[in-house]
């Protein structure tokens, strides 16, 4: 019977349905980090229990780690307490863990996929929202809690009810200077932070067929950002591609026979899927979000909406946005003046991304009011980008070049906005707060648009630099 990729991994990896309605998952990779695992480990030690699936968890140092100076122990207590928590629940129970000093850490979203650890077909977990983005390779990937972290680690499975699907077929070419960003921040504006209740997003298309790894990561990282609890694309031949070879991608002939069977999981053409949206992204522009949330953006040519112009039910939320903004309606999204811009996060925080900031940044220098900074995702990404010269080109325009981390994607380390500064910001979230100062704001763009924006001290549109 014909079956979306969805309804196959799931129906693949279900143990039993409970009595509940939910389904009770077995999950094929669990990630773990240093911010939600403690007291997961520490319910598991209080019950006597082991970690069911040693082999099948892995686990790294991301969310508090500083990225000025990584030297153990750390200045910041907590840092150091939580590293070091860590550290020992790994040894104890036999987790492989990329430490600071295995040359492997980074962002556990970019590491996974990095390593070959993410692969098609898998259910994979991880204590941190984005975990959506290991569904670009075609695996049904969760952002899960605590508690349910401590599940996975005690039974190595996930009760779960079961999610409709909704097809995005986004067609057409991409302009230059627009993104992979650019398209998700497009969808989720179509579509609503809501609008992915209950669904996974299935994004397909000849755009997304086109797309890079990198890119369709991108991609799957914001599916929670749309209310989508996973989001993934078909695996084809260039997710098996940028598998081959992989540390953990499996090696020889038993890739080749992996990649038969991976082509299998992809939904079939006759497939019936909850929803279908089609997205032309011929008409998508460089996108920015002016608001509070990652749905309250607008293409960089455009104006912010005026409260008297939108549906009634959005006005509150519009004019609370504006309010805690400090932007006038209706004011032009160009020339929206930033203090910080920040190239990093798991959203966009790979070699690609790096590549595509410097080729704007070349030649030029930061503002002398911006505060400007580039967070590799992982130590592998900083190793290539420093063979290639990315560093000297940022270093030389005025950015700094830090060490792997989140740094300021959810400022849980010493990178934080201060007070009311604008930050043009490559990371994932916009909500109050989330870069550290409760009245601080984060602008959402893609990298070229922060550099482009770290240069003029202001948004601009980055497709006058690219073209140039
Ligand atoms: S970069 Fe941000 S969203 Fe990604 S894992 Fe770190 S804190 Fe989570």
């Amino acid at each position: 019977m014909a079956a979306t990729l969805f309804e196959k991994v799931w129906n693949l990896h279900s143990v039993r349905r409970l009595a509940n309605g939910q389904t009770q998952l077995y999950v094929g990779l669990h990630l773990v980090h240093e911010v939600t695992s403690p007291q997961a480990f520490e319910e598991l030690d209080h019950r006597g229990w082991k970690v069911r699936a040693p082999a099948r968890t892995f686990a790294t140092v991301d969310h508090i780690v500083p990225t000025r100076q990584q030297t153990r122990p750390f200045m910041d207590l907590m840092a150091e307490s939580m590293t070091d928590v860590l550290e020992r629940n790994c040894r104890a129970h036999g987790i492989p863990l990329f430490d600071l000093s295995s040359g492997l850490q980074g962002i556990v979203h970019v590491i996974g996929p990095e390593l070959g650890l993410t692969q098609p077909g898998m259910t994979i977990t991880c204590g941190d929202s984005h975990t959506s983005t290991h569904g670009a390779f075609g695996a049904l990937a969760f952002g899960i809690g605590t508690s349910q972290v401590r599940d996975v680690l005690a039974s190595q499975t996930l009760a779960m009810l079961p999610m409709k699907v909704r097809r995005i077929e986004v067609n057409g070419d991409l302009g230059p200077g627009v993104y992979a960003k650019d398209v998700i921040l497009t969808i989720i504006g179509r579509l609503g932070v809501q609008g992915g209740t209950g669904f996974a997003y299935e994004y397909a298309g000849d755009t997304i067929a086109r797309m890079s790894m990198d890119e369709r990561m991108t991609i799957c990282n914001m599916s929670i950002e749309g209310g989508a609890r996973a989001g993934y694309v078909n695996p084809d031949d260039t997710t098996f591609e940028y598998l081959r070879g992989r540390r953990f991608a499996p090696q020889g002939e038993a890739f080749d026979r992996a990649c038969a069977w991976w082509r299998t999981l992809a939904s079939d053409a006759d497939a019936k899927w909850d929803d279908v949206v089609h997205i032309d992204a011929s008409m998508i522009a460089p996108t920015v979000t002016w608001g509070i949330n990652p749905g309250q953006s607008v293409p960089v040519t455009d104006r912010l909406p005026r409260p008297d112009d939108v549906p009634a039910a959005e006005r509150v939320g519009i004019t609370e946005a504006l309010d805690f903004m400090g932007f006038e309606p209706g004011q032009a999204m160009a020339g929206t003046r930033v203090d910080v811009a920040f190239i990093g996060s798991c959203t966009n925080a790979r070699l690609s991304d790096l590549r595509e900031a410097a080729r704007v940044v070349e030649g030029h220098r930061v503002a002398p009011h911006v505060r400007a900074l580039v967070v590799p995702g992982p130590q592998a990404v900083a190793r290539a980008a420093e063979s290639e010269g990315l560093d000297t080109i940022f270093r030389e325009a005025g950015f700094e070049w830090r060490l792997a981390g989140c740094s300021m994607c959810l400022a849980m380390n010493p990178d934080r906005l201060e007070g009311r500064e604008v930050c043009a910001s490559s990371s994932n979230r916009n909500f109050k707060g989330r870069q550290g100062s409760p009245t601080g704001r984060t602008l959402l763009m893609s990298p070229a648009m922060v550099a482009a924006a770290a240069v003029a001290g202001e948004v601009v549109d980055v497709r006058g630099l690219v073209q140039a």
